[in-house]
């Protein structure tokens, strides 16, 4: 992505060497340096006295959480100051819960991506694992499948001090629609809860339903909400994300949450990489936003190839339209045996549903980040060896 030039790619940063200037040289891609790409010019601006920066906010650079408030949630009345920027969304999802210590109850969606659970098994919530139903004891499972559109039923579901909710799920790839949510948000202002949202995969939504817990009014009294640049604009290696803690947000004895917040951020992390912020700046320019939005559609088409090959071979997909992932159905089967069988009769790499909790079971999750070249040789693949599958 273009960036200002704040370093003229010919002038050599006082403080080095010429054979040292020489090898930074080489090493860097000359014509993205010319054409002023963004890495090359803000890590050799590192280098200069101008240009260097040491610790900037602990909460983000200024900059940069204005972009995010104004992209991601315009007319939310979701405030700059209420953005905190992180090294992605799963170190958040573990930072928050800092706030709540360990006696506190939680519920999640069964299935749901891991770490909710595993957090919580970390922070001495969870209670013991029980072998009959792979359940922890002490943590709330709402189901979530297709009879119930894959949202819990909210009246069947026990009061927790900590909601985790992740739309569109991982891994079933669905997301909630406004008046579920409504519903999310009315049970947890009843309860006296607190909805931690994720919304890592909300770039995919095609189909109108909220992209934050922040559409729905009243949110910002019972909700914290989590999201990444990684699964947006491929930062899973780079790290970048941001939680947004809303100052009306507090705890039941009216000391508001996100002054606690703000001390874990400054305590216990100190901040994103200053390269890899202005890395998330750029994708959120006019012209960055752009190029990630091609990228999004590119594997939006690639869940379309992925949806029709199972599709034709009778099973049933939930998923796909919202999300890159596709949650397919084995009605009968273990998904570690579909998984294994899948591997071996095609080398394609799925993921066993029960790895998200006993409700994914007899599902795998397949993923449609990748190369149309790769979509179309596992959709091809898929299409000639399944049929002879043997599944129950
Ligand atoms: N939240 C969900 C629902 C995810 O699926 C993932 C990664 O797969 C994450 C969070 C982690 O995101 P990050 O790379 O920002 O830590």
């Amino acid at each position: 992505f273009k960036f200002h030039h704040a370093l003229p790619c010919s002038q050599k940063p006082s403080f080095l060497l010429k054979d040292q200037w020489t090898k930074v040289m080489r090493s860097v891609n000359m014509e993205n340096l010319r054409t002023g790409y963004l890495f090359p010019e803000q890590a050799m601006a590192l280098s200069t006295v101008e240009g260097y920066s040491g610790y900037g906010d602990e909460q983000g650079e200024k900059a940069l959480r204005k972009r995010i408030a104004e992209k991601f949630y315009k007319n939310m009345d979701v405030k700059w100051e209420e953005v905190f920027v992180s090294d992605g969304a799963q170190c958040d999802i573990s930072r928050v819960q800092m706030l709540f210590g360990s006696h506190v109850t939680v519920a999640v969606q069964n299935p749901s991506f891991p770490a909710y659970i595993d957090s919580s098994v970390i922070f001495g919530r969870a209670g013991n694992l029980q072998e009959q139903n792979g359940k922890y004891e002490r943590i709330v499972y709402m189901e979530c499948t297709p009879q119930n559109d894959f949202f819990p039923d909210l009246s069947n579901t026990p009061r927790t001090d900590i909601i985790f909710f992740c739309s569109p799920n991982n891994p079933t790839g669905t997301a909630a629609s406004a008046s579920q949510l409504r519903r999310l948000v009315d049970f947890a202002t009843a309860n006296g809860s607190i909805i931690v949202y994720d919304s890592s995969y909300a770039a995919y939504i095609s189909d109108g339903s909220p992209t934050s817990i922040f559409q729905i009014p009243g949110a910002k009294q019972v909700a914290i909400e989590i999201s990444s640049f990684s699964k947006f604009a491929g930062f899973t290696g780079v790290r970048l994300g941001w939680t947004v803690v809303p100052k009306e947000l507090s705890y039941s004895n009216g000391f508001p949450i996100v002054k606690d917040y703000d001390r874990i951020v400054c305590t216990c992390f100190n901040g994103a990489s200053n390269i890899v912020q202005a890395g998330g700046l750029a994708c959120l320019s006019t012209e960055g936003f752009q190029a990630v939005s091609k990228v999004l559609n590119h594997y939006k088409e690639n869940a379309k190839i992925l949806i029709e090959a199972f599709r034709g071979l009778g099973m049933e997909v939930y998923g796909g339209e919202n999300a890159p992932y596709l949650w397919v159905h084995f009605p009968g089967s273990s998904s570690w045996e579909v998984f294994a069988e899948i591997l071996e009769k095609t080398h394609i790499l799925t993921i066993p549903g029960r790895g998200f909790g006993p409700g994914g079971e007899s599902y795998i999750r397949v993923s449609s980040f990748g190369h149309r070249q790769t979509i179309l040789e596992a959709s091809k693949r898929l299409t000639s060896s399944l049929r002879k599958f043997n599944f129950n």
